[in-house]
């Protein structure tokens, strides 16, 4: 029965206003295939208990949970997002959880790297309302470099969700100076943006920029693990402006916000 589906989960948080529409449950889940150099919550990474991080709870408890919100829901616009992590790393019990809801009107998002199998994600279609997907890096070499993995996979997905997911599909783009802020690297995530959107029809609900910021620093040091981005400050309005305008000026059909 797919209620009693486990799931390992980092954590729960409720009445959040950045993780999608109106306020919204957050189901943090553990594991991600990827080690973003400006990871903001390495504790999620390992699919395992580390440090003291990570629970298992089933569907139905997690449930229980985003359930307790509803009323809040109902006069914000807001649901369940799934987050990770990597919610495809567990893509089963994250079916369960946005099938539930969806029995009973709770609108439901993923925040994900679109990195995993198409099959996992194409499951989780008929049931989500909105998909945040990540752009980090359009040269494969740099997304190696710095996240452990290839982007071919990534980009594949995105493009084929663009054009089959009816729901809202949002590109997230972080923002890291001296990783991915060069005008000709902003440039190549807006190209890649722009092509695919089809005449008269716009695939992508929008672009949003998130600059790089420090929070996750004390986590790696709680960790014991080296934050190999100390030296790097978060970028300044002018940086993030000067990014906005190269966008922009390459892909002007798209909704760009941040
Ligand atoms: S994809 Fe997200 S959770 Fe995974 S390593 Fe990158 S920033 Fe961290």
């Amino acid at each position: 029965m797919t209620d009693e589906i486990s799931g390992r989960i980092l954590r729960i948080a409720k009445g959040s206003i950045h993780d999608g529409d109106g306020l919204r449950t957050v189901v943090f889940l553990k594991g991600c295939p990827l080690r973003c150099a400006w990871c903001a919550s390495p504790e999620s990474q390992d699919a395992g208990y580390s440090h003291g991080y990570g629970q298992n709870m089933t569907a139905a408890e997690v449930f229980r949970e985003i359930a307790k919100e509803e009323i809040f829901y109902f006069h914000s616009g807001g649901g369940l997002t799934i987050s990770g992590g990597e919610p495809l790393m567990q893509a089963d019990f994250s079916l369960a959880l946005i099938r539930q809801c969806k029995k009973v009107g709770i609108n439901t998002a993923i925040e994900t790297s679109a990195y995993g199998d198409y099959s996992a994600i194409e499951k989780l279609l008929p049931y989500l309302d909105v998909i945040y997907a990540d752009l980090k890096l359009m040269d494969e070499q740099q997304h190696i470099e710095q996240t452990g993995v290839s982007n071919k996979t990534i980009l594949a997905n995105i493009r084929r969700l663009a054009g089959e997911f009816r729901g809202k599909l949002r590109v997230r783009i972080p923002l890291v100076p001296s990783i991915n802020m060069e005008d000709e690297q902003v440039m190549a995530a807006a190209e890649f943006c722009q092509s695919l959107e089809r005449p008269g029809f716009s695939r992508l609900d929008f672009v949003e920029f998130l600059p790089y910021h420090k929070l996750g620093v004390d986590t790696y040091r709680k960790l014991g693990r080296e934050f190999l981005l100390g030296g790097i400050m978060p970028p300044g309005k002018e940086a993030v402006e000067k990014a906005k305008r190269a966008f922009k000026e390459t892909a002007p059909g798209i909704k760009l916000i941040h």
